[in-house]
């Protein structure tokens, strides 16, 4: 039988369980835009009849090749190719086996999954390839977000190959390699003389106002089902041997409750035979969801003040905390926090010890698997998975410090000798 709609049955409210048809709405009604949010459930029984072992091994190695689980038409693509986004290769980034970083690290088994390979060089093009598709389903002639980081540059590029103008909320003191990142891609670039908070106040009114779709990942729930398909791809390419752990950093929280749903999915679908637990992964200077976790359940949410310098996760009001908590919660996992001295050691190890090269944000995860062996959350034995989330060449002026100099020398030989004698300085 033909669809004319994709798999999604219906959205749920994570709050109070409400259930809405799966049409262009932003969150829960009753429980409003800043609780409500909602999740994106499907027809299971028909994704399985589709989405075969068989059926996956002839489709292209990109995260499409689930579009039976991604909230978008079943003749996607064929009916998107007017969209050259879909033309950026996103996903199906390699898992590394890294065998110099287990031993360091005293871990049995470390994997690096490396989604510094996207097109615009982190996880969040999962996001906003999805994002950008749903504002073209929607007939709305605007993308917009708020943010200065990844999120930014990934909807500018997108929006870019599939020719759907952005307008980018940023708060005054972005920086500067950030701000050129977006611009270079043609987005509309709008600074506030204020803070983030500001930003991201100011664009949801601008989209309420204006029409424009709204790629704040946390609000819209269809973005989180881009972000799923790193779960989708970890329980395919490690489904002969599931690690025991996946280990994430966490800021608003979109990212980790992303990989357990496609981690869930898999395993229903009968892809991947159990579950890994969760380690989420915060910045000491910007813990707000790690602390959430240590409270119960229906305990009040307290923000912390954010300070660290991994950008990406610096945090104080994250956005999506709860389904995060929920994701840790329902895998077994832990949640723990690192200092930015740690993340700047393990700047310094993992390029050397892998060559993956990953900003502060997503060494941290791995900073986070040092300090889970040291307290014995980690088993020396279990076989472990880090999601390494955007690239190193995203904040060069952190590495930097962690880079160290180079030899500054004469064109000559007996120069280039003195400094090859001397072994303190090679
Ligand atoms: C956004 C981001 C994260 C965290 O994702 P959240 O959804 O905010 O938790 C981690 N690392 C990098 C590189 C990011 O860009």
């Amino acid at each position: 039988m033909r669809r004319h709609h994709s798999y999604v049955s219906l959205l749920k409210c994570i709050v109070c369980g409400r259930e809405y048809p799966a049409v262009d709405r932003l969150a829960c009604d009753i429980c409003g835009p800043v609780e409500g949010i909602c999740d994106v459930l499907y027809d299971y029984e028909g994704v399985r009849r589709k989405m075969t072992k068989k059926a996956l091994l002839s489709r292209p190695q990109d995260h499409w090749r689930y579009r039976e689980l991604l909230p978008l038409h079943p003749d996607f693509p064929k009916n998107w190719d007017r969209s050259g986004c879909v033309n950026l290769r996103v996903g199906w980034t390699p898992i590394c086996v890294t065998r110099r970083l287990g031993d360091y690290l005293g871990c049995g088994s470390l994997h690096i999954k490396d989604e510094g390979c996207n097109p615009t060089a982190s996880f969040k093009d999962r996001a906003s390839s999805v994002g950008v598709l749903k504002a073209l389903e929607f007939g709305r002639s605007v993308i917009a977000c708020a943010s200065t980081g990844n999120a930014a540059s990934s909807l500018a590029g997108f929006a870019a190959a599939s020719g759907l103008p952005s307008r980018i909320f940023v708060p005054f003191h972005a920086p500067e390699p950030k701000l050129t990142q977006l611009l270079i891609y043609g987005a509309q670039v709008i600074r506030i003389r204020g803070s983030y908070e500001q930003a991201y106040d100011l664009c949801m009114q601008a989209c309420a106002r204006y029409g424009w779709y709204n790629r704040n990942c946390a609000v819209n729930c269809y973005l989180i089902e881009g972000k799923k398909t790193c779960g989708l791809e970890i329980g395919e390419q490690m489904a002969d041997h599931p690690p025991d752990w996946v280990a994430v950093s966490v800021g608003d929280g979109c990212t980790i409750a992303g990989i357990w749903k496609g981690l869930k999915e898999m395993h229903l679908l009968g892809f991947l035979p159990r579950l890994p637990r969760l380690l989420g992964v915060q910045a000491e200077g910007a813990p707000a969801v790690a602390r959430q976790f240590e409270k119960k359940e229906d305990d009040a949410f307290i923000p912390a003040p954010a300070a660290t310098l991994a950008d990406s996760i610096c945090v104080s009001v994250p956005r999506n905390w709860r389904k995060a908590v929920r994701a840790v919660r329902e895998s077994g996992g832990q949640f723990i926090t690192v200092s930015d001295k740690a993340i700047i050691e393990a700047l310094k190890y993992v390029p050397r010890l892998t060559g993956v090269f990953g900003e502060p944000a997503a060494v941290a995860a791995i900073a986070g698997i040092a300090a889970a062996r040291e307290k014995g959350i980690l088993g020396s034995n279990d076989m472990i998975l880090a999601v390494v989330t955007g690239n190193g060449l995203k904040d060069v002026k952190t590495s930097s410090t962690a880079a160290g100099a180079p030899h500054d020398i004469e064109p000559t030989i007996e120069a280039l000798e003195a400094v090859i004698m001397n072994r303190k300085t090679l």
